[in-house]
């Protein structure tokens, strides 16, 4: 049998794809649509990873993440929500989750998303381990993880592109403001803080090994992993 994951969703127009998705790709599937559900469900029978919808009938997808991990849980959790501006809010506040997940999403970007949980929380089996060698085809505006695509929205793969052509090298904030916005563009740079840390979250959820480091003050750089790694 494969690892468990859990899915704890109560729309059944999100949770049955997805359900079936895990299943389809080996996953020991299991779904429940309340929080407190959720958390019976992890004192019978614990999962790998658990995938926790924020917007729960019963409880907030945050208490239930936080009950979860003080009953002894140990798995991943990944926080999917709708909510606009939520993700931006929770991320960094810690609830105890591994990964945040904003809907809509691919359920291409899940898959990836569940298989680098796996890998984190070291359950993942080494045969699934891709090559993280980060690898950019600008004709196609695609971008790649060893075999692996990653889905990058239209900034975040032109802010990629500026780094990676500029690699070891520091890109102002300015000019990446100035070449990915439109040079009319005054508002605050937050929209590039959050493309960035989008960005990195795709990167590092399918294994690349390339980081994207913020210098205080100037700007952004793409950094090869370190050679003793
Ligand atoms: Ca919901």
């Amino acid at each position: 049998m494969g690892h468990r994951v859990l899915v704890v969703e109560d729309e059944e127009d999100i949770a049955f794809p997805l359900v079936r998705t895990l299943e389809r790709e080996g996953y020991d599937v299991g779904w429940v649509d309340s929080g407190q559900k959720a958390l019976d469900e992890l004192a019978g029978r614990s999962a790998d990873v658990v995938i926790l919808d924020l917007g729960l009938p019963d409880m907030d997808g945050l208490e239930v993440c936080k009950d979860a991990r003080a009953a002894g849980f140990e798995g991943a959790i990944m926080i999917v929500t709708a909510r606009a501006g939520e993700l931006d809010r929770v991320v960094g506040l810690d609830y105890g989750a591994d990964d945040y997940l904003a809907k809509p999403f691919g359920l291409a970007e899940l898959q990836a998303r569940v298989r680098a949980l796996l890998r984190r929380t070291g359950a993942g089996s080494a045969h699934d381990e891709p090559d993280g060698g980060l690898r950019i085809d600008v004709d196609a505006r695609r971008v790649y993880a060893g075999d692996v695509e990653v889905p990058l929205t239209g900034k975040e793969f032109d802010v990629l592109s500026i780094l990676a052509a500029n690699k070891d090298k520091v890109v102002s904030r300015g000019r990446l403001m100035a070449d990915v916005w439109d040079e009319n563009w005054y508002g605050s740079t937050k929209t590039l803080d959050v493309t960035i840390g989008r960005l990195r979250q795709k990167l590092e959820s399918v294994g690349v090994t390339e980081r994207v480091v913020a210098v205080r003050g100037v700007g952004f750089r793409l950094e090869a992993p370190a050679p003793d790694a």
